[in-house]
């Protein structure tokens, strides 16, 4: 009575309703496959950050298991042809998995559940990823949400599953199967661009569980409104565990309220933190009833939005050298970090639609491959909200402005003085408009406007002019 458990974006072993199932039946074989995005069909695939937490996740479920006296069997795609090898070598009757919602995964579970199932296997898929099943939620008058906060209050209206204990059972080892992690040649070697990253990151399900609780008895006091300080500790910086499934939006759930219990003052912070795994829930329901959103505006006026095409200036947003320190500094945290502050998300993909007037869809792939959190639904619903194409987006012609955003959440400067060290000696005054500093005030910090730190690639005024010019096309359109 042997079962698959075939580990995707559920990296864990808590709250994991495939293999706590699968222990009630009997022996259990956990199996990771990694597939090609040819083998998967995926159109929008994961690649360099993403591919370093994978390995290390890997890892660290693997260690966890042989705590358990077995082992994570990591077989190559097609995931058919290694589900049937898996099958055969180890006489399983039954597949077990947790659901992803990404189109392409349930076009493939899809058929995998009626090809394994017509072979006499007992299949079977759980929610392991939501707090409720996308189909679950629907409006008064019976479609998808369009609009988060309604969504969310319908979210709140429903009983949360309380999280599973992590079980144990019998795990088998079936020798021979499977090839090393090494294998899959996931980490980057050279230029090895991650290097120090696991001084910053502690991927797998221990390290998620501590940092909720780090979070929650450090950082959640005040989460309301400092979460939009990115030179404050005050965010959980949990999404790449949630995304690779270490940590369940349940589990995060009932430790969320069960903190807040016992410190009813820090109530309303629990409720906006949760708010926020709500963006996420909403995300997804987006995603699962409009699966074209990470390619198409989900707005079809922006089709007529006049794009420009510029490598130039991308390659500029890119490397953090817009002359915008606020938007400089992010692009740079994310580069050598994997991670980027919410706050300075929204700067940073407003610069390049609005400012730059460059496609979201340019920005949506940069940030693919360079989060360690990189998630189809969180960030193609994201990149459209910030342009305005998307549901419950924020209106187009509410452009940032990258000097006013700086001054307000990086006040004192810390942020930008971290990313952008160039600028550090400069008065706060000036630290964000270095380009309105006075000759001397530069010269005795030591910074040499085109040289040391580059001059503004657009002016502010005339950028955000063009843009709203620009927006008339999706006036007229719409
Ligand atoms: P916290 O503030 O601690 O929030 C807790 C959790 O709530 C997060 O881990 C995340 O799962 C969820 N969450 C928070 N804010 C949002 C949001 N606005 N939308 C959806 N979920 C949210 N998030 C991703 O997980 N993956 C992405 O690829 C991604 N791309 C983004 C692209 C753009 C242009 C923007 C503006 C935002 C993007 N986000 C993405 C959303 C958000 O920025 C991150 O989830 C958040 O910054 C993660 O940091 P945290 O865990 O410290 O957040």
């Amino acid at each position: 009575m042997t079962t698959l458990v075939w580990f995707r974006q559920d990296l864990r072993l808590a709250d994991n309703p495939a293999l706590a199932e699968a222990f009630a039946r009997g022996p259990v074989l956990p199996i990771y496959i990694v597939e090609t995005p040819e083998q998967s069909g995926d159109t929008h695939p994961m690649t360099g950050a993403s591919h370093w937490w994978l390995h290390h996740s890997l890892k660290a479920l693997d260690a966890d298991l042989a705590r358990m006296g077995g082992r994570l069997v990591i077989l190559e795609g097609p995931a058919e042809t290694a589900l049937e090898q898996a099958v055969r070598a180890t006489g399983a009757t039954a597949i077990h998995w947790n659901r992803c919602y990404e189109p392409h995964a349930i076009a493939r579970d899809t058929r995998l559940k009626t090809r394994f199932g017509d072979e006499g296997l007992s299949v079977r898929s759980f929610n392991a990823g939501l707090l409720h099943e996308p189909w679950e939620l629907e409006t008064k008058t019976g479609g998808p949400f369009k609009v988060y906060s309604p969504f969310w209050r319908a979210a709140l209206a429903r009983p949360v599953t309380p999280p599973l204990p992590a079980r144990s059972g019998e795990l088998i080892a079936a020798d021979g199967l499977g090839l090393p992690l090494e294998h899959f040649g996931l980490t980057p070697s050279r230029p090895d661009w991650a290097a120090g990253w696991l001084d910053l990151w502690q991927p797998g399900e221990a390290g998620a569980s501590a940092l909720l609780e780090g979070f929650l008895s450090g950082g959640l006091k005040g989460y309301g409104e400092l979460r939009n300080r990115p030179d404050l500790p005050n965010v959980s910086r949990l999404s790449p565990h949630l995304h690779f499934g270490e940590i369940s939006p349940r589990q995060i759930w009932a430790a969320t309220r069960l903190y807040t219990d016992l410190h009813p003052g820090l109530a309303k912070d629990g409720d906006k933190f949760l708010s926020e795994i709500g963006w996420r829930e909403f995300s997804y329901h987006l995603l699962y009833h409009f699966p074209d959103l990470p390619a198409k505006n989900w707005k079809p006026a922006f089709d007529a939005y006049p794009w420009r095409d510029s490598a130039a200036d991308l390659k500029a947003w890119q490397r953090g050298m817009t002359g915008y320190p606020m938007v400089d500094a992010g692009m740079r945290e994310l580069w050598a970090t994997g991670y980027m502050h919410n706050r300075v998300r929204m700067l940073v993909a407003s610069f390049l639609v609005k400012h730059l007037r460059l496609d979201w869809r340019h920005g949506e792939a940069w940030f693919r491959d360079t989060l360690l959190d990189a998630d189809l639904a969180n960030n193609s619903a994201s990149w459209q909200w910030v342009t305005g194409s998307g549901a419950d987006a924020a209106p187009y012609f509410r452009i940032f402005a990258p000097v006013g955003q700086g001054q307000k959440f990086d006040p004192q400067g810390d942020y930008v003085r971290r990313w952008c060290p160039e600028l550090a000696r400069l008065p706060d005054e000036f630290l964000h408009a270095p380009f309105e500093a006075p000759d001397r005030v530069l010269k005795a910090a030591g910074v040499v406007l085109g040289k040391t730190y580059p001059r503004p690639i657009v002016d502010h005024a005339a950028a955000r002019a063009a843009a709203l010019a620009g927006y008339e096309a999706v006036k007229e359109a719409g």
